[in-house]
Protein backbone atom coordinates (compact mmCIF):
# COMPACT_ATOMS: atom_id res chain seq x y z
CA UNK A 1 0.00 0.00 0.00
CA UNK A 2 1.31 3.48 -0.96
CA UNK A 3 -0.26 6.20 0.91
CA UNK A 4 -0.32 9.94 1.76
CA UNK A 5 -1.76 11.24 4.58
CA UNK A 6 -2.39 15.17 4.04
CA UNK A 7 -3.89 17.72 6.60
CA UNK A 8 -2.58 20.78 8.93
CA UNK A 9 -0.40 20.47 11.13
CA UNK A 10 -1.92 18.86 14.29
CA UNK A 11 -4.65 16.73 11.97
CA UNK A 12 -3.25 13.70 13.27
CA UNK A 13 -0.87 12.48 10.76
CA UNK A 14 1.75 11.10 12.97
CA UNK A 15 -0.64 9.63 15.41
CA UNK A 16 -2.70 7.62 12.59
CA UNK A 17 0.12 7.15 10.76
CA UNK A 18 2.27 5.25 13.55
CA UNK A 19 -1.13 2.96 13.81
CA UNK A 20 -1.57 2.26 10.19
CA UNK A 21 2.40 1.29 10.61
CA UNK A 22 1.30 -1.44 12.92
CA UNK A 23 -1.33 -2.86 10.81
CA UNK A 24 0.31 -2.74 7.34
CA UNK A 25 3.85 -3.13 8.80
CA UNK A 26 4.77 -0.52 5.98
CA UNK A 27 6.85 2.76 7.06
CA UNK A 28 6.04 5.96 7.70
CA UNK A 29 8.13 8.27 5.99
CA UNK A 30 7.88 11.44 7.96
CA UNK A 31 10.11 14.20 6.36
CA UNK A 32 9.22 16.21 9.49
CA UNK A 33 10.81 13.42 11.88
CA UNK A 34 13.73 13.09 9.12
CA UNK A 35 14.83 16.81 9.39
CA UNK A 36 14.35 17.04 13.00
CA UNK A 37 16.86 14.34 12.85
CA UNK A 38 19.08 16.36 10.63
CA UNK A 39 18.96 19.18 12.81
CA UNK A 40 19.64 17.34 15.95
CA UNK A 41 22.90 15.73 14.31
CA UNK A 42 23.80 18.50 12.73
CA UNK A 43 24.09 17.91 9.14
CA UNK A 44 24.71 20.26 6.18
CA UNK A 45 20.66 19.71 5.83
CA UNK A 46 19.82 20.24 9.03
CA UNK A 47 21.52 23.46 9.66
CA UNK A 48 19.86 24.82 6.49
CA UNK A 49 16.61 23.44 7.43
CA UNK A 50 16.65 24.58 10.97
CA UNK A 51 16.24 28.70 10.14
CA UNK A 52 12.81 27.62 8.32
CA UNK A 53 11.21 24.93 10.45
CA UNK A 54 11.83 27.49 13.49
CA UNK A 55 9.81 30.02 11.84
CA UNK A 56 6.73 27.44 11.01
CA UNK A 57 8.04 27.75 7.12
CA UNK A 58 8.41 25.63 4.46
CA UNK A 59 12.11 23.82 3.72
CA UNK A 60 12.92 24.54 0.16
CA UNK A 61 10.97 22.06 -2.47
CA UNK A 62 14.30 21.14 -3.17
CA UNK A 63 15.56 19.88 -0.23
CA UNK A 64 12.76 17.93 0.44
CA UNK A 65 12.21 16.61 -2.75
CA UNK A 66 15.79 15.11 -2.31
CA UNK A 67 15.38 13.86 1.08
CA UNK A 68 12.13 11.62 -0.36
CA UNK A 69 14.07 10.68 -3.46
CA UNK A 70 16.21 8.72 -1.50
CA UNK A 71 14.03 7.82 1.17
CA UNK A 72 12.28 5.64 -0.90
CA UNK A 73 14.39 3.71 -2.70
CA UNK A 74 15.24 2.49 0.64
CA UNK A 75 14.25 -1.69 0.92
CA UNK A 76 11.92 -1.48 3.51
CA UNK A 77 9.79 1.07 1.48
CA UNK A 78 9.47 -1.78 -1.45
CA UNK A 79 6.12 -3.09 -0.30
CA UNK A 80 4.87 0.27 0.46
CA UNK A 81 4.89 3.32 2.73
CA UNK A 82 2.97 6.13 4.51
CA UNK A 83 3.90 9.43 3.51
CA UNK A 84 3.35 11.77 6.35
CA UNK A 85 4.02 15.86 5.28
CA UNK A 86 5.40 15.27 1.92
CA UNK A 87 4.27 16.36 -0.22
CA UNK A 88 3.21 19.87 1.06
CA UNK A 89 3.34 22.06 -2.34
CA UNK A 90 1.98 21.00 -5.69
CA UNK A 91 6.15 21.12 -7.12
CA UNK A 92 6.45 18.73 -4.02
CA UNK A 93 3.53 16.27 -5.34
CA UNK A 94 4.23 16.49 -9.33
CA UNK A 95 8.18 15.63 -8.29
CA UNK A 96 6.65 12.85 -6.33
CA UNK A 97 4.75 11.25 -9.13
CA UNK A 98 7.84 12.11 -11.70
CA UNK A 99 10.04 9.15 -8.92
CA UNK A 100 7.22 6.91 -8.60
CA UNK A 101 6.85 6.28 -12.37
CA UNK A 102 10.37 6.14 -12.97
CA UNK A 103 9.96 2.84 -10.12
CA UNK A 104 6.57 2.10 -11.14
CA UNK A 105 5.25 2.68 -8.62
CA UNK A 106 1.60 4.72 -7.63
CA UNK A 107 -0.07 6.37 -4.68
CA UNK A 108 -3.20 4.24 -4.33
CA UNK A 109 -4.82 6.72 -1.55
CA UNK A 110 -4.60 10.16 -0.25
CA UNK A 111 -6.09 10.54 2.73
CA UNK A 112 -7.22 13.96 3.85
CA UNK A 113 -8.03 14.26 7.49
CA UNK A 114 -10.05 17.45 8.09
CA UNK A 115 -9.81 19.19 11.48
CA UNK A 116 -11.16 22.51 12.20
CA UNK A 117 -8.71 25.91 13.32
CA UNK A 118 -10.03 25.78 16.76
CA UNK A 119 -9.43 22.45 17.21
CA UNK A 120 -5.54 22.22 15.38
CA UNK A 121 -4.79 25.14 17.43
CA UNK A 122 -5.78 23.58 21.06
CA UNK A 123 -4.14 20.16 19.88
CA UNK A 124 -0.31 21.75 18.80
CA UNK A 125 -0.54 24.30 21.94
CA UNK A 126 -0.69 21.14 24.20
CA UNK A 127 1.39 18.60 22.31
CA UNK A 128 3.90 17.13 24.43
CA UNK A 129 6.97 15.05 22.96
CA UNK A 130 9.29 12.48 24.49
CA UNK A 131 13.20 13.66 24.18
CA UNK A 132 14.04 10.05 24.24
CA UNK A 133 11.32 7.44 22.26
CA UNK A 134 9.60 10.22 20.52
CA UNK A 135 5.76 9.35 22.07
CA UNK A 136 3.07 11.60 22.10
CA UNK A 137 1.16 13.32 24.53
CA UNK A 138 -1.33 15.95 25.13
CA UNK A 139 -1.16 18.12 28.31
CA UNK A 140 -5.15 17.96 28.38
CA UNK A 141 -6.24 15.03 25.85
CA UNK A 142 -3.62 12.60 26.60
CA UNK A 143 -1.54 13.35 30.29
CA UNK A 144 1.24 11.34 31.11
CA UNK A 145 0.47 9.87 34.79
CA UNK A 146 3.21 11.93 36.27
CA UNK A 147 3.41 15.40 34.95
CA UNK A 148 6.32 16.37 31.98
CA UNK A 149 7.50 12.03 32.38
CA UNK A 150 6.81 9.38 29.46
CA UNK A 151 4.92 6.57 30.52
CA UNK A 152 6.96 4.57 28.07
CA UNK A 153 10.43 5.09 28.79
CA UNK A 154 10.49 7.66 31.77
CA UNK A 155 12.06 10.48 29.53
CA UNK A 156 11.35 13.83 29.62
CA UNK A 157 8.64 15.81 27.49
CA UNK A 158 9.03 18.96 25.32
CA UNK A 159 7.29 21.13 23.88
CA UNK A 160 8.28 21.71 19.75
CA UNK A 161 9.82 24.99 19.17
CA UNK A 162 7.55 24.87 16.20
CA UNK A 163 4.16 24.04 18.58
CA UNK A 164 4.54 28.22 20.28
CA UNK A 165 1.49 29.61 19.18
CA UNK A 166 3.10 32.02 16.79
CA UNK A 167 4.69 29.76 14.66
CA UNK A 168 1.35 27.30 14.58
CA UNK A 169 -0.71 30.58 13.47
CA UNK A 170 2.04 30.85 10.90
CA UNK A 171 2.33 26.90 9.70
CA UNK A 172 -1.17 26.94 9.45
CA UNK A 173 -1.68 30.17 7.05
CA UNK A 174 1.30 28.20 4.92
CA UNK A 175 -0.61 25.23 5.30
CA UNK A 176 -4.02 27.21 3.92
CA UNK A 177 -2.07 28.72 1.07
CA UNK A 178 0.74 26.14 -0.25
CA UNK A 179 -0.78 22.63 0.99
CA UNK A 180 -4.08 22.67 0.95
CA UNK A 181 -4.14 23.19 -2.88
CA UNK A 182 -3.36 19.57 -3.02
CA UNK A 183 -7.26 18.39 -2.02
CA UNK A 184 -7.77 19.91 -5.57
CA UNK A 185 -5.05 18.00 -7.42
CA UNK A 186 -5.44 14.16 -5.67
CA UNK A 187 -9.04 14.96 -6.05
CA UNK A 188 -8.76 15.34 -9.64
CA UNK A 189 -6.92 12.58 -9.73
CA UNK A 190 -9.70 10.23 -8.38
CA UNK A 191 -6.77 9.21 -5.08
CA UNK A 192 -8.94 11.82 -2.65
CA UNK A 193 -10.16 10.24 0.38
CA UNK A 194 -11.89 12.79 2.92
CA UNK A 195 -11.91 11.91 6.56
CA UNK A 196 -13.18 13.49 9.80
CA UNK A 197 -10.31 13.95 11.82
CA UNK A 198 -12.10 14.77 14.74
CA UNK A 199 -12.84 12.11 17.69
CA UNK A 200 -11.09 9.22 19.52
CA UNK A 201 -8.05 7.98 18.20
CA UNK A 202 -9.39 4.83 17.08
CA UNK A 203 -12.70 6.52 15.90
CA UNK A 204 -10.63 8.32 13.20
CA UNK A 205 -8.60 4.93 12.42
CA UNK A 206 -11.82 3.48 11.93
CA UNK A 207 -13.03 5.83 9.84
CA UNK A 208 -9.89 5.53 7.67
CA UNK A 209 -9.99 1.96 7.41
CA UNK A 210 -13.87 2.10 6.64
CA UNK A 211 -13.37 4.67 3.59
CA UNK A 212 -10.34 2.08 2.08
CA UNK A 213 -12.98 -0.73 1.90
CA UNK A 214 -15.41 1.93 -0.03
CA UNK A 215 -12.84 3.03 -2.48
P1 LIG B 1 5.99 18.41 10.55
O1 LIG B 1 6.62 17.58 11.61
O2 LIG B 1 5.48 17.58 9.39
O3 LIG B 1 4.95 19.36 11.09
O4 LIG B 1 7.15 19.32 9.92
C1 LIG B 1 7.88 20.23 10.72
C2 LIG B 1 8.54 21.26 9.83
O5 LIG B 1 9.46 20.61 8.93
C3 LIG B 1 7.63 22.04 8.92
O6 LIG B 1 7.03 23.16 9.56
C4 LIG B 1 8.59 22.48 7.82
O7 LIG B 1 9.42 23.54 8.26
C5 LIG B 1 9.46 21.23 7.67
N1 LIG B 1 8.89 20.29 6.69
C6 LIG B 1 8.44 19.03 6.92
N2 LIG B 1 7.98 18.46 5.79
C7 LIG B 1 8.14 19.38 4.81
C8 LIG B 1 7.83 19.41 3.43
N3 LIG B 1 7.27 18.36 2.80
N4 LIG B 1 8.15 20.54 2.73
C9 LIG B 1 8.73 21.61 3.32
N5 LIG B 1 9.03 21.65 4.63
C10 LIG B 1 8.74 20.55 5.38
Amino acid sequence: MRLILLGAPGAGKGTQSKRLVEEYGIPQVSTGDILRKAVKDKTACGLMAKSFMDKGELVTDDVVIGIIEERLVDEDCSEGFILDGFPRTVKQADALEKTLDEMSQNIEHVVSLNVDKEQLLKRLSGRRICKKCGAGYHVEYNKPATDDICDDCGGELYQRDDDKEDTILERLKIYTDQTSPLINYYNDKGLLLSVDGTGSESDIYDRIKATFEDS
